[in-house]
């Protein structure tokens, strides 16, 4: 047997393959061991998400690919600055027919609420706050197969819009959406596209939002627990259909939802050390 069809035997027998592991790409995660002097990473002027040692970069899906620069602070305030690779990658196109015409082209009246909503949401993905407990595991929020995944360029009607800046898990209107980790609700409402819809902070730049949903089980200023029932599962705003659509941020990027759970899965017994 070749080393190939040995690595992908092997691959096949432990479901590899269906593992979303962090990618240097556009709209994934770059991960990187840092020395331990290391108390904060910088990526783009925006401070970085670090876990156990480990820095979990978000990268926006815009970024071009090539050479990109992190710079590490130490405890004693000397930086260093490294470099690593961002390689392309070519998401799959996504057409959809969307029944409400307005949906996909706002009148005047519907831009002007878009717009104020994009600036507060905007402003949930800048937030950068102190991690109250461990954020391993961080888990899916809703059980359901995955309707349309992160990153496919789509078109509405005919008309080409913003890649899918999120994961939508198909469910049954009234499913539950839990937490997936411990956080702070930051911003509720309902909005024009994302319908009623919820962000929650997990700290550090890791932000999350839940949208379409059919009830709102929290508000903001609520502190929430992993596995807690935040909302129910809906159609409102722009969907097609009952599902969660979920987006993940890190450092002001949206990214892979799915190669964030895999970045903060739990260490296997005997692999890396056990998270505080
Ligand atoms: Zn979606």
């Amino acid at each position: 047997m070749s080393n190939l069809v040995r690595v992908l035997v092997y691959c096949s027998l432990v479901g590899l393959h269906t593992l979303a592991r962090a990618q240097a790409v556009p709209g994934g995660v770059y991960t990187t061991t840092l020395p331990a002097n290391v108390v904060r990473v910088s990526y783009h002027d925006r401070p970085v998400l670090i876990v156990d040692g480990l820095a979990i970069v978000g990268i926006g899906i815009s970024t071009d690919p090539g050479d990109q620069k992190l710079t590490l602070f130490d405890q004693a305030g000397k930086t260093t600055v490294v470099s690593f690779t961002i390689f392309a990658k070519q998401y799959p196109e996504q057409r959809l027919s969307i029944a409400n015409p307005r949906m996909v082209n706002p009148n005047e009246d519907d831009l002007v609420r878009i717009r104020s909503e994009s600036t507060k949401m905007q402003a949930q993905y800048r937030r950068f706050s102190k991690v109250e407990s461990s954020l391993r595991p961080f888990l899916k929020p809703a059980q359901g197969v995955t309707s349309s995944p992160f990153g496919h360029r789509r078109i509405l009607n005919d008309q080409p819009r913003n890649p899918h800046s999120g994961l939508d898990i198909a469910a049954v209107a009234g499913a539950p959406i839990t937490a997936p980790t411990a956080a702070l609700v930051t911003l509720t409402g309902n909005f024009f596209f994302n319908g009623n819809t919820i962000f929650l902070d997990h700290g550090q730049g890791l932000i999350t939002m839940y949208c379409h949903l059919s009830e709102l089980k929290v508000d903001e200023g609520d502190t929430v627990e992993r596995g807690d029932i935040i909302g129910l599962v809906g159609a409102t705003g722009r969907a097609t259909g009952p599902h969660l659509h979920w987006s993940v941020s890190l450092n002001g990027n949206r990214v892979d939802p799915e190669q964030v759970i895999s970045v903060l899965a739990l260490p296997k017994r005997g692999q890396g050390k056990v998270p505080e």
